[in-house]
């Protein structure tokens, strides 16, 4: 077997088989195999694809050519959530803490910033002193501790990725579907995880913006996963608008665990919750998910999902004192409102827009090298729907010294469409006559023994479980 002839395999259209791919893996990584075969190799299977086998052959080679995390000397099934990430998405403070409070394990390894969209290293390192770079002992005490650990990527887990990605990234072969799914899912499997859910983003705050090509994705993770046995559901959610009320880092940290106290956006409740029940009746077959629902609503109202959240604060280092005192927090430099230029409707909220905003503000990273203001960011006032007088308020910026507040403003205006009429396209968010909130991001589930229009049915018929919330419906008009 030489390289040469397994991509002219891959070339010519043939499937490759699982010794070829651990071969080429590898090889990469001791030498045998050159870069630019590797390369050569992406480029075939960019232009013919893999099929569900040999993408999970090349998952598992990937996750083997690292340390594979293994938590089983502790008590509890092992899950996580990966999300392709969108703005404003802060669910990974809300889901691990609330499926730790109802006993799983969540060892989730997350990211920093990627484009527009911001990362959950980067919002938890907000809090000074907490540690995101943490060996498997490590982890493990923290699981003990807390029932889940948010920690940072070591270079010993999948180092085919970090090789891989960076030749992608050069080969113009980053968006290669079957690349894609086993860059994400190596690194997720490598946690030693029972099961995992996912949540497939599209619309313009998402890194996949069109609708079938999220849906496309979402169901070569779900095969590829079926196909190594692992239990998995995804959702496709509509990033249509930003996610819940504030984009940045310290300040989604703070509605993070405003959440937690019942007093969240409705969108963020819902979606934790949605992806909560996916994963308890993935780990709990026969499981109603309408039971599961109740079960992490009551996990949300007693404080246990708090608590749990709290616990890994201080289990890896940090201080949860900000939260409990909020005025011991640093504030931002300086501050703008954005207001609505006429009256009317908010017809669109270009989150795409919001989110460079909100890295242009320090927020972000326009390099990599570059250092977040972790006080920066934005804080919506209005949801995509509501109605709105001119001169309301519409969203407020803030950031570092340095920073051009002015500049931002129209920028961040322009985000907005307002519009004269109610717009009959359906509003993310919504409030019925009894004060309980739903919203419509869940477009889709794959995976689970439940669909969409189920979720929403239940989810009207159950609520979220919010003490208060910012939307009123009188202000949706
Ligand atoms: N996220 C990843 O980890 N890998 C990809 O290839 C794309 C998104």
């Amino acid at each position: 077997m030489t390289p040469y002839e397994i991509i002219q395999r891959k070339q010519r259209g043939a499937a490759n088989t699982a010794d070829e791919i651990r071969f080429l893996v590898e090889g990469a990584l001791d030498g045998r195999v050159m870069e630019a075969q590797i390369s050569a190799w992406f480029m075939a299977i960019y232009f013919q694809d893999m099929n569900p086998e040999e993408t999970w052959e090349l998952t598992s080679a990937m996750r083997a050519s690292g340390e594979v995390l293994d938590f089983s000397h502790l008590p509890g099934l092992k899950v996580d959530k990966h999300s392709t990430g969108g703005v404003g998405d802060k669910i990974t403070f809300l889901l691990a803490p609330l499926l730790a409070a109802v006993g799983l394990k969540v060892p989730s390894i997350t990211g920093r910033g990627l484009g527009h969209t911001g990362g959950t290293l980067d919002k938890l390192e907000s809090l000074p002193g907490l540690r995101t770079r943490l060996d498997q002992a490590g982890m493990s005490r923290v699981l003990e501790a807390a029932g889940h650990a948010l920690v940072g990527q070591t270079e010993r887990l999948v180092p085919a990725d970090r090789l891989f990605y960076a030749l992608r990234d050069v080969t113009a072969t980053v968006e290669s579907a079957p690349l894609i799914c086993a860059s994400i899912l190596s690194k997720k499997l490598a946690e030693g995880l029972d099961a995992l859910v996912l949540d497939v983003k599209h619309g313009h705050g998402a890194i996949f913006q069109d609708a079938d090509k999220a849906g496309e994705l979402a169901r070569r993770l779900v095969a590829t996963c079926q196909r190594g046995g692992l239990p998995v559901g995804a959702l496709l959610t509509d990033m249509d608008a930003p996610l819940g009320r504030q984009i940045g880092n310290w300040n989604e940290l703070v509605e993070s665990d405003e959440c937690l106290q019942g007093h969240g956006s409705p969108d963020l409740v819902e979606l934790t919750l949605a992806l909560g029940t996916a994963t308890l009746v993935l780990v709990e077959p026969g499981l109603e998910p309408v039971i599961a629902l109740r079960r992490l609503k009551a996990a949300l109202a007693d404080g246990s999902a708090r608590a749990r959240f709290h616990a890994m604060i201080v289990a890896q280092g940090g201080s949860r004192e900000w939260f409990l005192q909020p005025h011991h927090a640093p504030r931002p430099v300086q501050g703008r409102t954005v207001t609505a230029p006429r009256a009317g409707w908010v017809a669109d909220i270009q989150s795409r827009e919001l989110g460079l905003t909100g890295i242009l503000l320090g927020a972000g990273r326009a390099r990599k090298e570059d250092a977040i203001d972790h006080t920066a960011g934005i804080t919506l006032h209005v949801h995509k729907g509501e109605r709105v007088r001119e001169g309301q308020a519409l969203c407020d910026l803030y950031g570092g010294p340095g920073v051009d507040l002015e500049a931002l403003l129209e920028r961040a205006r322009a985000a907005y469409r307002i519009v004269e009429r109610q717009p009959d396209t359906p509003q993310p968010i919504h409030v019925d006559a009894r004060g309980l909130g739903w919203s419509s991001r869940i477009t889709r589930c794959l995976g689970l023994p439940f669909s969409a229009e189920d979720w929403q049915e239940w989810i009207r018929a159950e609520g979220l479980g919010l003490r208060e919330h910012p939307l009123s419906p009188a202000r949706l008009g």
